[in-house]
């Protein structure tokens, strides 16, 4: 349950971000250590966002030895960050204690400025569109790299910026499913309520009994359904992981999901021409909306050109503006909540599905 990393010096270390509060008291129960140290040392970590076992004054200087001999507090360091000039948008590339890049991505927006987080290096997914999915999959990221990338940005871009988190970034949070879940029960104490659950997303191309879990969960983050079609086959070729976990089985989670939680699913459409941008998918998204509380959330194709992709990803454009103002028209014609996701940030590779930066060995040594 709790992580041991090995570090340079091959010495076993216990890491001490990415614990729940629960385990971290634990930890100090079994360390034969008071147990409100844990309630400190999570303060520390989540509310003052220490970057040293050292800032943490409240900690005897005998216990703040022992933890720095013992335990790791940091993940990640951070490789470089660059700014879009036209939005504002700001990408971070992280790096792991095994060389593996991390991205992560400020997005502002005069109501709110959301942070996009990563939860795997690379993806296992293969979805035809996104070029994450084009630079396979290197592993799980653990829930103190996830929760890393959260205080890190936090530290650089102002404590109290960022007021929502959308699990968008890099990989599918649901096939990392404990670690995701922690991080999201980190985010549901008192103590870090500073980010409330309500402005959390989590986004998944859809693992139906993953879904279902975090329903039962009783931690009420919002939900986004990576969507794309109505239609069986057609998620079947661009989202390989339909044929695993059907639309249908999906949408059946999706609706227990909003029972359990009261929450509206967001469905996420990346508009293809004519794949599935035609009247019959329009019809077909009009009857979903009307039988589950949701709204859509249209997002033009982001080009992945940079990653020079092959066969059928090679083929995809994007649906023409004209089609994709119809379609939202249409949708709010019907009632339906739309939010268009204008392109933050392709100047800069930091869109939607853009995330596949690689380290090269310079910025790896
Ligand atoms: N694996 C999760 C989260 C990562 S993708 C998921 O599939 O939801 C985050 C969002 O970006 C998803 O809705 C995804 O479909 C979308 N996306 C991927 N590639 C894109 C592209 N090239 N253009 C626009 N959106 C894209």
């Amino acid at each position: 349950m709790i992580e041991q990393i090995s570090t340079e010096e091959s010495v076993s270390k216990t890491m001490l971000k990415g614990l729940t509060l629960k385990e971290l008291k634990d930890f100090f129960t079994a360390a034969e250590e008071k147990r409100f140290r844990g309630d400190q040392v999570f303060e520390w970590i989540y509310g003052h966002m220490a970057a040293s076992f050292d800032e943490m004054s409240t900690i005897p200087n005998y216990l703040r030895k022992k933890l720095n001999l013992y335990c790791e507090l940091n993940t990640l360091s951070l490789v470089t960050s660059q700014q879009s000039q036209r939005t504002g948008t700001k990408k971070y590339i992280f790096k792991t204690h095994d060389d593996l890049a991390v991205e992560a991505v400020i997005i502002p927006d005069p109501k709110r400025t959301t942070l996009c987080i990563s939860t795997q290096v690379g993806c296992p997914l293969d979805c035809q569109f996104c070029a994450t999915g084009l630079m396979g999959y290197k592993r799980n990221l653990s829930s103190a790299e996830i929760i890393d990338q959260f205080l890190m940005v936090s530290r650089d871009y102002g404590k109290n910026k960022i007021s929502n988190i959308v699990y968008m970034g890099m990989g599918e949070p649901l096939l990392n499913y404990a670690n995701t879940l922690k991080t999201l029960q980190i985010f549901a104490e008192e103590k870090t309520k500073d980010i409330s659950l309500r402005r959390i997303t989590v986004s998944t191309a859809g693992i139906a009994p993953k879904i279902v879990e975090l329903a039962d969960s009783g931690l009420k983050v919002k939900l986004a359904l990576s969507l794309h079609s109505m239609f069986e086959e057609t998620r079947n070729k661009i989202m390989p992981i339909n044929k695993k976990y059907s639309l249908a089985e999906n949408l059946e989670a999706v609706r227990y999901y909003a029972k359990q939680t009261d929450t509206r699913i967001t469905f996420e459409y990346v508009m293809l021409k004519d794949i599935n941008d035609r009247t019959d998918d329009l019809n077909a998204l009009i009857r979903l909306c009307k039988s589950i509380p949701c709204k859509i959330n249209v997002i033009p194709f982001n080009s992945i050109s940079h990653m020079s992709p092959t066969g059928y990803a090679h083929e995809l454009q994007p649906s023409q503006k004209f089609r994709v103002d119809e379609f939202v028209k249409t949708l709010r014609e019907n009632d339906i909540v739309v939010m268009v996701r204008y392109t933050q940030g392709d100047d800069i590779a930091a869109a939607c599905g853009q995330l596949a930066y690689k380290l090269d060995h310079n910025e790896a040594e």
